[in-house]
C-alpha cells in the first residue's frame, strides 16, 4: 500500500489535502482562502495542484481558483496553468501598485 510517507512531494504539498497515495491523483498545496471584506463579496480560494504520477519537476503545476459569492450562494472554480497564475500576479501587482499610494479607492 502507499502511504503519504513512502511519496516524495513538493515542497508546498499539504499532507492532510495530498491525494498523490492514491493512484491518477494530485499532489495538493493547503487552501489559502482571502475572505471578502464586505459582506456578499467574492471571497477567494486559492490551491496548488500538480498530478502524482509525474516525476517531480516534470508535472505542471496549476493553481486552482474558487470564488465564493456571499453565504454559498455561488461559487465557481477555475484551474490555472502555471504560467498564467504568475501572469495574473504579475499584472495585479502593477494595476494594484498605486493602491499603495493612496490613488485607488477601497
Ligand atoms: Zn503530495
Amino acid at each position: 500500500m502507499t502511504t503519504f510517507d513512502s511519496l516524495e512531494h513538493p515542497a508546498w504539498c499539504d499532507p492532510q489535502q495530498c491525494g498523490a497515495a492514491d493512484r491518477s491523483s494530485y499532489h495538493r498545496s493547503a487552501v489559502h482562502v482571502i475572505d471578502s471584506p464586505a459582506r456578499g463579496g467574492v471571497s477567494v480560494a486559492v490551491q496548488l495542484a500538480c498530478e502524482g504520477d509525474e516525476p517531480l519537476g516534470d508535472a505542471p503545476v496549476t493553481v486552482g481558483l474558487t470564488l465564493t459569492r456571499g453565504e454559498y450562494t455561488s461559487v465557481e472554480e477555475y484551474h490555472l496553468a502555471y504560467s498564467t497564475a504568475s501572469g495574473l500576479q504579475t499584472l495585479l501587482d502593477r494595476l494594484l501598485q498605486p493602491a499603495g499610494q493612496g490613488l485607488l479607492n477601497g
